[in-house]
């Protein structure tokens, strides 16, 4: 058995993993009302001290870049998020998000790690102590990439697995359609 070291820096994907949208038809909430936490995500987070683990959310928001939301918007929105998981207002800097559009080839949109080497930076975390929670591939992948630890949303906060096609919350996120709710990403 191996000894894992504490965490010392949580990050969390938003949609799909801490919120997700009330507006039937649309994947992501683009304005406050559209949202809810996902049950169970703020009872989780209060089993954490955080006095000794940093917080942190990475969030692609390509609905900036492709104009459905101004970036204040879509940044309030997932600080409203934040603190509504943790009960209180999250710590400075712990918002990291991507207002690029999908393939607009930014540093920032996961797969790619920058948000998350970011977070680690302002928290002074190592990979080692940094644990990327997320519903999606790319999430995984940017986890790797960063060579930090990873685990599913529904593994961390004790989900039940959906089943192939069962509805779920989308990501706020469109490589395949777009933010009006044609999404076709899982
Ligand atoms: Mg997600
Ligand atoms: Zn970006």
């Amino acid at each position: 058995m191996t000894r894992e070291r504490p965490i010392k820096l949580y990050v969390f994907d938003a949609d799909g993993t801490l919120r997700r949208t009330t507006v039937e038809g649309q994947p992501c909430p683009n304005k406050p009302g559209e949202w809810e936490l996902i049950p169970g995500v703020r009872e989780r987070l209060e089993q954490i001290d955080w006095m000794r683990a940093g917080f942190g959310v990475a969030s692609n928001q390509g609905g900036v870049g492709t104009g459905y939301m101004s970036r204040e918007a879509a940044h309030r929105l997932l600080f409203d998020m934040a603190a509504a998981a943790l009960g209180s207002a999250p710590p400075a800097g712990s918002i990291e998000m991507c207002p690029h559009a999908p393939y607009s080839n930014c540093p920032c949109r996961k797969p790619r790690p920058l948000m998350l080497r970011r977070l680690m930076h302002r928290f002074r975390a190592t990979k080692g102590e940094t644990l990327f929670v997320g519903d999606m591939e790319r999430d995984e992948e940017a986890a790797r990439r960063a060579g930090v630890r990873f685990l599913w949303a529904h593994e961390f906060f004790g989900w039940e697995r959906p089943a192939d096609g069962e509805a779920r919350p989308a990501a706020c996120d469109f490589p395949d359609g777009d933010a009006t709710g044609n999404a076709t990403n899982r």
